[in-house]
This record gives structure tokens, sequence and C-alpha cells, in this order.
């Protein structure tokens, strides 16, 4: 049997039209887990040109809301049925572990119904002008073809924040997943697809920014780019969209400060930091890879982050004893180690961790342990780039304003926490950060009705929450007069 098609254009499967293809790498042992199609921007250009007809010629705008929240409930069933394939699917793809993709797919689930719900709950409003005889009104319209792109490191995760609000809007749109980790977006769509989701309304593209990003983003047939990835990339997509005044939301990178008081709960403060930085590998946006703590206790704290770190047992995302699996290619597992010689040179002191596992059993994975640099301040490149890996950051802190100024010291802003036994500080210090998501003694939660986004270089969009729908709308207002009478402005 031949090789399964992995594009989906104006409702059919196909392979890309020139026939390539790309190998998918399992990051746990380097293995090819299989291989998939490799679009074209001429299959770029189709696709687009399939959710403009979708769009522009079928009913599917103005499908009344109860059946298009149907469908987004009989998506969330689908992924119910087939949790443990999608969840395995994404383990082998991306490495983390079983129990995270297990997560993830719970998370999207809850994300389906969520938007399932919101989508019957008008958003439209009445004006009052004054004047019994006017009926103004402002409503609210899906915005378009939108182009949704979605990045490695939470593939499910983050195309269905995207999809979910893009369906319930009423929109049509091209899905591209990274070329990296595309297999749970390839299944996700065969989920829909069997929902019963028109043809044309959700087109799947598979291919490298390089390849099919100028056809998805330079062009006029699109209204809506809603991307999520790195910020060099980010500022591309606007580029490429900016002659077009195609409007672009952008969900980018951080470099999230924790702040740690010495009032705070010593057990789950030291516990938030572990996992706020070395979960998934420390491969997640909203990481927690700059502690703050205060000066008094910093010594003890570090000592027992460093027994708590090198207590973590990474491996194979399929085996039940991992905590956290490999990076999510060898590729990246460089960049990482990049970042441990820079960090070095810049004069931070290794606490632990900073050299990739040589113990064979880790094989051909691309495996790097939990890493702590201590002495840390803002002028190193280590505490204000973005790692996406496994390190963490120490600075320390004297007064309640130097922990708010080095939190803010950061062109970045997606996400901070605060842990303090003292509610009023807490307030104070979570409303002076400039941060799009502040946790107060707690860390990298989320839930779909609350907004999700960045300050700063973190990105300029909103996911989840009503924000998270309004992204795929347009507003307009209908200005009715009941009673028309001549104006009579040019009458004498
Ligand atoms: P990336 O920017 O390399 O790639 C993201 C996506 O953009 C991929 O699908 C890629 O193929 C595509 N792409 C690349 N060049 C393109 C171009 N010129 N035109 C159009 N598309 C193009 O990012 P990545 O390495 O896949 O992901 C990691 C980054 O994503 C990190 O910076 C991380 O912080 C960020 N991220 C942010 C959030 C958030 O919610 N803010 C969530 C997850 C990840």
């Amino acid at each position: 049997m031949g090789r399964e098609p992995g594009l989906y254009i104006g409702g059919t499967w196909r392979h890309a039209a020139n026939g390539a293809t790309r190998d998918i790498i399992n990051p746990a042992d380097g293995t090819i887990l299989t291989i998939v199609d490799e679009a074209q921007p001429t299959d770029a250009t189709e696709a687009v040109a399939a959710a403009r007809t979708a769009f522009d010629s079928s009913s599917w705008p103005q499908t009344p809301v109860n059946q298009r929240a149907a469908l987004l409930d009989r998506i969330a069933e689908l992924l119910v049925r087939d949790r443990e394939e999608i969840a395995r699917i994404e383990t082998l793809d991306t490495g983390k572990t079983l129990r995270e993709s297990y997560i993830d797919v719970d998370d999207v689930v809850a994300v389906f119904r969520y938007y399932a719900r919101l989508a019957t709950i008008s958003s439209d409003r009445l004006v009052d002008t004054g004047d019994p005889t006017i009926v103004s009104r402002v409503i609210s319209e899906p915005i378009g073809v939108c182009v949704l792109i979605a990045p490695w490191n939470y593939p499910l995760l983050q195309i269905c924040w995207k999809i979910a609000p893009a369906l319930a809007a009423g929109c049509t749109m091209v899905v591209k997943p990274s070329e990296v980790t595309p297999l749970s977006t390839v299944a996700l769509v065969r989920l829909i697809d069997e929902a019963g989701v028109p043809a044309g309304v959700l087109n799947l593209i598979q291919g490298s920014g390089a390849a099919v990003g100028a056809a998805l983003t330079d062009t006029a047939d699109v209204d809506l780019i809603s991307f999520t990835g790195g910020a060099a990339t980010g500022v591309a997509v606007s580029r490429a969209a900016a002659p077009h005044i195609t409007r672009v939301a952008l969900e980018l990178g951080g470099k999230n400060p924790h702040l740690v008081f010495a009032d705070a709960d010593w057990n789950s403060a030291i516990d938030a930091v572990i996992t706020g930085v070395f979960l998934h590998s420390g491969q997640v946006c909203s990481a927690g890879t700059r502690l703050i703590v205060e000066r008094s206790i910093a010594d003890a704290f570090v000592a027992e982050l460093k027994t708590r770190a090198e207590a973590i047992r990474f491996g194979d995302g399929l085996d039940p004893r991992s905590q956290t699996g490999p990076l999510v290619s060898t590729a990246h597992r460089e960049k990482v180690e990049s970042y441990v010689r820079l960090a070095i040179s810049e004069g931070a002191v290794l606490v632990t961790g900073g050299q990739r596992p040589t113990d064979p059993q880790f094989g051909a994975g691309s495996y790097f342990p939990p890493t702590i640099f201590d002495h840390c301040d803002r002028s190193m490149r280590i505490v204000q780039e973005e790692t996406f890996g496994p390190i963490l950051t120490v600075e320390r802190f004297t007064t309640e304003r130097q922990a708010i100024d080095m939190g803010n010291d950061t062109s970045y802003g997606l996400a901070a926490g605060v842990r303090t036994a003292d509610p009023a500080r807490a307030e104070r210090v979570a409303r002076a950060l400039r941060h799009g998501t502040v946790w107060i003694n707690d860390f990298g939660i989320y839930t779909p009705a609350a907004e999700w986004g960045g300050f700063g270089r973190s990105g300029n969009g909103r996911e989840l929450g009503p924000a998270g729908l309004a992204e795929y709308q347009e507003t307009k207002h209908v200005w009715t007069n009941t009673s028309p009478q001549e104006v009579g402005w040019f009458a004498d």
C-alpha cells in the first residue's frame, strides 16, 4: 500500500504536487517515524484559493451558530474517542512524556467545548443614539480566510487554540503545522474531516516555512494570519503581510521571570520553580527560566534546586518512568548547548547539568539534562534570550522594587510568577509586572476561558477566552433609519 497523502485541500487528501517528502524523526532514538508530504508553493497557493472559495461562495460563513457549535462538540467527542492514539502520536513526534500528551489532548477537548458554547452567545450590541427612529447595531462577522501557523513544542494544543475559535467564528482556513512535528495535526484534520466540516473550510499544508511561508503570507487572498512561533519568524510574517494590510496576530516567545520572596511557602516554591522550568525539557514558551529570588534565602534555595534537578528522570516519553523527554531534535540540542557555552563565557556559575548524557541507554536520542546557572545578572544574554531548553538562570534581589524592575527588564512579556505569603504584596507585584499572564503562588496553568498572550516582543495577539474568538471576527456597524426623512442639506 502506498503512503497516505498528507495534504488536505478543498476536501481532498493528496500528495505534494511535485512528490516531495520529508522524514519525521523520533527524538527519543533518532529513528525515522514516518515520511510525510512536503508541500511546495503551488500547493499552498491552491490551499489558500480553496479557503477563499469556501468563504466567498459557500454558505459556511452564514451557517447558524448552533450548527457550528454542534460541529465543535463533535470534534471534541472524536478527540475523546481517539485520545490514546493522538497522545501517543504527540509523544513519538515531540518527545514529550505520554502524561503531558494526555494533558494536551484533554486541554484541547475543553477548548473545542468552550468555543462551542461561546459561539452561541451573541456579542452583538445595540447603541443608544438618542434618536428613537434609529436602530444602531454593532455586529460581529467572521474575518474571512485565516492562515494558522503553529510551532513544534505544543503542536496539537497550539493549532487547536486557533482552529476552534476560527471555526466558531465562521472563518475558513489553511492550517500549517511545524514541519518538525506535523503528525498530531494530520490526525486532528482527519477527525475534523470525519466530523463533517464542509470541503474547503479547513485545508492542511505541511512544509517548511522557507518553502510555503511566502505563498501563505504574502498574498492578498488572506484576511488574518495567526502565528505562534519565534520572534524572528513573527517579524518575517509581519513583513510579508504588511503590503496587503493583512491582520497578523502574533504569539511569540518568552523569557519568563519567577519571583520568589523569602516568606513564600518553601516546598511549593521549590516544586513550582523546578516544574516551571524543566517540564517538557524547557521547550515551553511560558517556561519559568529566570529565577529571581530574595537574597536572604538564595543560597539554600539554589542548593535544594540542585538536588531536585539532579533527581529528575529524563528518558523516552513512552516510558512511564520518564518525568521529561528529549529535546525535539539534535539540531535544537546544539542550539541549547551553544547557550551553555555562552553562559559560561559570560561568567555565570554552572550549578548542575550543562553536558549531554554519555550513558549509552540514551543512544541517538537528543537528551539534555536539567541545567542551572547561578550568579547571573540582567546584562547577560543567557538572562535575556530564550534558550528554549532546560536552563534555569538565578538572580538575587533585596527589595520588592528591585524584584519588579528585574522581572520587567526583558524585551519579552509573556508570563511571570510571584511567590509570597503576603497577599497585598502579591497583588502589588502582579499589577506591576508587564507580562500577559501573572501567576500568584502557582505557575504554568491556563484555562480556556481566560486570555493568553504576550506584552512586548512576546506578541500582539490573544488566544483563549472571548478575545481569542474576537481575533477571528470583524466588527460591523449597521445603522437603520426606521423613519427616513429628507435631510435637506442641499435643498436651498
Ligand atoms: P519558528 O518560528 O521556527 O516556526 C514556527 C512556525 O512558523 C513553523 O510552522 C514554521 O514552519 C513556520 N515558519 C517559518 N518560517 C516562516 C515564514 N517565513 N513564513 C511563514 N511561516 C514560517 O518557531 P518554532 O521553533 O517552531 O517554535 C518555538 C517558538 O515558538 C519559541 O520561540 C516559543 O516561545 C514560541 N511559542 C510561543 C507560544 C505562545 O503562546 N506565545 C507557544 C508555543 C511556542
